[in-house]
């Protein structure tokens, strides 16, 4: 039912960035090693991912848009295993419940592939196609059917710094996965499978080759591995500083101020540290925010996880200082 679909769709993708996001975790969890990302007029116009992963037989493609039609079964090590589970198999309805999907996939073993077009949750086409291994799903036209949701969207320069931002945090939690932009047909990012060093400068610039500083602190509790950027070098304008757990990207104001207090005294207040640090720690101490869009996070022990975070930074700052 189109209407049930449309309003499901509205949880999951709320502008182009939210899609985006789908479809790169959809890549990563496929096991590319290198994935496409296209967009035309802020991915309101197209938005394709591309990928060299294991792709989706002809029954698997058309599954895939059936709403929690899920292949990946979690396992309790998954942060999200049993939190998210109620979003599993949404992304793929949702996205075609509010947009033209095309779809085109195959695996390594079959010589054709499928093609699938999908508007607005009704299938308009399905037929072999050659394509190369791996899958394309190309989102046209978002919220073309739902015009109020159309107009909400913000300008392009606004959702395209949505779409960076997303980019940029998955792009970070796979450094081995290479990764290409391109904007108008013009490449705007070409990112090599590499180490994290590096690929924090194909995303932010060379003005950061050399000019990270290592961070990590181990204890039995939390690991906290990455780099800050030094106290120098310190901007100000907000916006690179990232933290993940378990290797997903989260917001959170608290662990922030761990890290900007451990600069205090070698930054000014206008200023902005540069961060990227991982946090690993054991899911059953976390609580993640159910809502597929959000990423809040709270810890059993927050007081713990803020007192290494500000340790391993004040240590690698120290180390850097002598
Ligand atoms: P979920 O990722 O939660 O399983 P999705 O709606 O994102 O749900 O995708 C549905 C299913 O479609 C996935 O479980 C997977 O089997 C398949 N799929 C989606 N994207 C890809 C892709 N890029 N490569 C291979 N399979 C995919
Ligand atoms: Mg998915």
């Amino acid at each position: 039912d189109a209407i049930a679909n449309q309003i499901a769709a509205g949880e999951v993708v709320q502008r182009p960035s939210s899609a985006l996001k789908e479809l790169l975790e959809n890549s990563v969890d496929a096991g590319a090693t290198h994935v496409q990302v296209i967009i035309k007029d802020a991915g309101k116009q197209l938005l394709q991912v591309i990928d060299n992963g294991k792709g989706m037989s002809a029954t698997d493609a058309r599954m895939s848009f059936e709403r929690h039609a899920t292949s990946k079964i979690r396992t309790s090590q998954d942060l999200f295993a049993i939190k998210t589970f109620g979003f599993r198999g949404e992304a793929l309805a949702s996205i075609a419940a509010v947009a033209q999907v095309e779809l085109k996939t195959r695996q390594v073993e079959s010589e054709l592939g499928t093609l699938i077009q999908i508007e607005g949750s009704e299938v308009k086409k399905q037929e072999p196609v050659a394509t190369p291994v791996g899958t394309s799903v190309a989102m046209k036209n978002l919220f073309f059917n739902v015009p109020a949701r159309r107009n909400f969207l913000k300008s392009n320069p606004v959702e395209m710094r949505h779409l960076v931002e997303e980019f940029q945090r998955v792009a970070l939690s796979y450094p081995e996965v290479a990764f290409t932009m391109y904007q108008q047909d013009l490449e705007t990012y070409n990112l090599p499978s590499g180490k994290l060093s590096q690929r924090i400068v194909g995303l932010f610039g060379k003005s950061y080759q050399g000019q990270l500083i290592p961070c990590e602190e181990l204890t039995p509790h939390v690991n906290v591995k990455g780099y800050i950027g030094k106290p120098e070098n310190a901007k100000k304008t907000r916006g690179e500083q990232f933290f993940f757990v378990n290797n997903r990207y989260i917001r959170s104001s608290y662990l922030h101020h761990a890290v900007s207090s451990a600069f205090e005294g070698l930054i000014q207040s206008e200023q902005h540290p540069f961060y990227v640090l991982f946090l690993e720690i054991d899911p059953a101490h976390i609580d993640i925010n159910v809502h597929p869009t959000k990423t809040e996070i709270k810890f059993d022990d927050e007081r713990t996880v803020y007192a290494v975070i500000r340790s391993a930074v004040k240590q690698a700052l120290g180390a850097h200082h002598i």
